[in-house]
């Protein structure tokens, strides 16, 4: 339920067929889904399910909260945290069967002699990111002679992360030569879980490196990675954006426009209102950026507020009429490129104040409101 007419619709249908078309032709065994910043940005536990249903069979975060969040409702598929956790924290992890990185051997000491519930470890790769990850193949070899010492912590997994799977190919393939490099005198086969690609390398490199497994994060959201190379299918954006029009007034020429006044009618016209803005991550700078109402494009003016943002309407548009601010016509990466950003962030900024409603079969078939939670 909510009570203002500004929402989120996430259609869970493109989800699964992104989830099913994505793995068909990456061809990996394993698929994490990955649903860190909320799914980034249309619900973890629901986008979850659904990449479940369609063939994801493990889940990744960035951080040990979003785990455990996740976690409260999802029991019975591995959840990774892909980022650093405290040493101190494991136990909190491993109770909770949420499995952990080991990045660096700072880390594997203080987390050594470690006696809580056995807790199952992915080693982090550092193949050229230069985020986390253990850099060359001595720290590696230490890395994993220092976890096989451990009696309570299973060394399970082994990843590293792509800086330009989407663009420098170069780049990437010295990031594979690499992690070959440091692991030449492992037999990678001791690893259950071996994963590498992000999007980017699951639809531009599929099956191209060692590993088992991938994770599958932007794409699985209909969203394309970068411009910079060709899709080989086809991806559906889930994501679109709503809201209502709760009054409509007539300027005269002279008459100006929101904080600081910085529209101004050259001409009488009409301004229509809407209950979104900054605070729901509709931010200042999609001023000036079109919304759809009846089909028809109509611009923002004036500078956006914290909780509404003022359009330049017409005749044919009526208190209660539907505005658009992205949908398929005005996409997430239309957004993006007026923002001049990238459409993972377009969505990620979509706060939680705004319920995100799921579609299946063109049917409403939940509502998240973080409001009532
Ligand atoms: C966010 C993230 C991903 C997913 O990347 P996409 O480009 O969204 O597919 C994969 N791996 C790691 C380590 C990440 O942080």
């Amino acid at each position: 339920m909510f009570y203002r007419d500004t929402w989120v619709e996430v259609d869970l249908d493109r989800i699964a067929e992104n989830v099913s078309n994505i793995k068909r032709h990456a061809g990996f065994e394993n698929l994490y889904a990955v649903v860190k910043a909320n799914a980034y940005g249309h619900g973890d536990v629901e986008v979850a399910r659904a990449a479940l249903d369609a063939g994801a069979n493990m889940l990744a975060v960035a951080f040990l909260d979003e785990a455990l969040n996740l976690r409260r409702e999802i029991r019975d598929v591995p959840v990774l945290v892909m980022g650093p956790i405290r040493p101190a924290d494991i136990a909190v992890a491993a109770e909770q069967n949420i499995d952990v990185t080991a990045h660096d051997l700072n880390w594997i000491e203080a987390a050594a002699g470690y006696q809580g519930v056995p807790a199952n470890v992915h080693l982090k790769i550092d193949s050229g990111m230069h985020r986390i990850g253990v850099t060359n193949a001595e720290s590696f070899a230490k890395a994993c002679s220092m976890l096989d010492a451990e009696t309570n912590l299973n060394l399970i997994g082994l990843f590293t992360h792509f800086a330009t799977a989407d663009g420098c190919v170069d780049h990437y393939q010295n990031q594979i030569d690499k992690v070959k490099a440091i692991t030449a005198d492992t037999d990678l086969s001791r690893f259950k879980y071996v994963h590498q690609s992000n999007s980017a390398a699951l639809l531009r490199h599929p099956q191209q490196t060692a590993a088992n497994g991938g994770r599958l994060g932007i794409s699985m959201y209909g969203l394309a990675p970068s411009d910079e190379f060709e899709l080989p299918c086809e991806l559906k954006q889930a994501f679109s954006l709503h809201s209502r029009i709760t009054q409509v007034k007539r300027l005269k020429a002279g008459d100006k426009v929101g904080y600081g006044a910085t529209f101004e009618a050259e001409e009488d016209m009409l301004v229509g209102v809407m209950p979104i803005g900054y605070a729901d991550g509709w931010l200042r700078y999609h001023q000036n950026r079109p919304v759809e109402i009846n089909g028809k494009e109509y611009p923002i003016v004036g500078r956006v507020c914290m909780d509404q943002t003022m359009i330049r309407v017409d005749e044919s548009v009526c208190v209660g009429d539907q505005v658009s601010l992205i949908n398929d016509n005005i996409t997430v990466d239309n957004a993006a490129q007026d923002l001049g950003t990238i459409n993972y962030e377009i969505v990620c900024s979509i706060s939680d104040r705004v319920p995100r409603v799921y579609k299946r079969g063109g049917e409403t078939v939940s509502v998240r409101n973080d409001r009532f939670k």
